[in-house]
């Protein structure tokens, strides 16, 4: 009698362990490609994991930040008219895909959008509407159409001065997915990635040995919390669940100033050097491909509602808030 009390007390400490024990994880938050970067890795090489990955955002960061004098692309956007400049064959290829996509985006998405942003002066600690004429020459200096690529050397062109490039809306994307990737060659197999509202995720979340237990399953999709335009910061206004794949939505909150009581943004309309005006406050899209989805949630917001529907077999899923704060499921998640 006296064991089997003993038995049972341990039968319970044992069942108590493993209902409380959760399978181990590792997370770290830096300030990154101008936003706050966080990731989460889970199983026993976390922490290594999660460092690697950090150092190679760094990497990219340096490569790709249009902020950083010392990057890859300030080197091009130095760069005088008419004189091929080499850059790193990841810039190369992340260039390529970019322009690429211009093209399939019908000119919505256009990396060459620097000088008309730094004209509106978003980054700045003074932003404000610029001079009609200004803004005019200005665009006429931009556009995709003015850059050339070669491939076989890696190298760009400029066709004339003063045109600068911006990988602003597709390099956290990228750099999302890079971190995947890194993250599975070290064996992690679930993870949650966070690049400024890019979220990508892996695997799902781990469930604890009693759950599993009791739902034959190793983990469970991550759920997602879509933010409500204008709200604090972590205000979801609605909830998607993904076990794997990228969630990027692009929005007017983000980076604006309001004159005269409106409001500019920093996602702007290529073909008019303004702010993208089609009565959005934000885009969600879901992909398998991170890079796709940083790009396709910046295009849509520029299409609007209307002219959505030529990219719309590229999303996984499309999700608009629109000016009066209404949630439309555009093309529902089906996983
Ligand atoms: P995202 O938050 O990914 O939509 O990217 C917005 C950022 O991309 C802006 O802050 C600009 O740096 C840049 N950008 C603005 N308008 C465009 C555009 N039409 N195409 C590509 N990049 C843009
Ligand atoms: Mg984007």
């Amino acid at each position: 009698m006296k064991y089997a009390k003993i038995a049972a007390g341990i039968l319970v400490l044992i069942l108590l362990f493993f209902s409380f024990s959760k399978p181990g994880s590792h997370s770290e938050t830096e300030f990154l490609m101008d936003t706050v970067v966080s990731v989460t890795a889970y199983g026993p090489h976390a922490k290594s994991s999660v460092k690697l990955v950090f150092e190679r955002l760094r990497e990219l960061d340096k490569k790709f930040n249009a902020h950083r004098v010392d990057s890859e692309i300030s080197k091009i956007n130095n760069a005088p008219a008419n004189k091929a400049i080499s850059v790193d064959p990841e810039v190369c290829n992340l260039l390529k895909t970019a322009l690429k996509f211009s093209e399939d985006s019908d000119g919505a998405f256009d990396v060459t959008m620097l000088p008309i942003s730094n004209l509106w002066g978003f980054t700045s600690e003074t932003p404000k509407r610029p001079d009609e004429k200004e803004l005019a020459a200005v665009l006429l200096k931009s556009g995709r159409h003015h850059l050339t690529l070669d491939e076989n050397t890696c190298s760009i062109t400029k066709a004339i001065d003063g045109l600068q490039i911006d990988l602003g809306a597709v390099a956290k994307g990228y750099a999302a997915e890079e971190a995947i990737r890194l993250l599975k060659e070290q064996g992690i197999r679930h993870a949650y990635l966070d690049l400024g509202g890019n979220i990508a995720v892996m695997g799902g979340k781990p469930m604890n040995v009693w759950e599993s237990l009791f739902t034959g399953k190793k983990a469970r999709p991550f759920r997602i919390g879509l933010q409500q335009p204008d709200a604090p910061r972590g205000t979801v206004m609605e909830t998607v669940s993904l076990s794997d794949g990228y969630v990027v939505t692009s929005g007017d909150y983000e980076r604006y100033f309001e004159e005269d009581g409106k409001r500019y943004h920093h996602i702007l309309n290529p073909k008019t050097g303004y702010p993208a005006d089609t009565q959005l406050k934000s885009v969600t899209v879901v992909s398998d491909n991170g890079t796709e989805a940083d790009m396709l949630s910046t295009a849509l917001f520029v299409l609007g509602a209307d002219r959505m529907e030529h990219l719309q077999d590229r999303c996984k899923a499309i999700y608009t808030v629109d000016n009066r704060m209404n949630f439309k499921t555009v093309k529902p998640l089906t996983e």
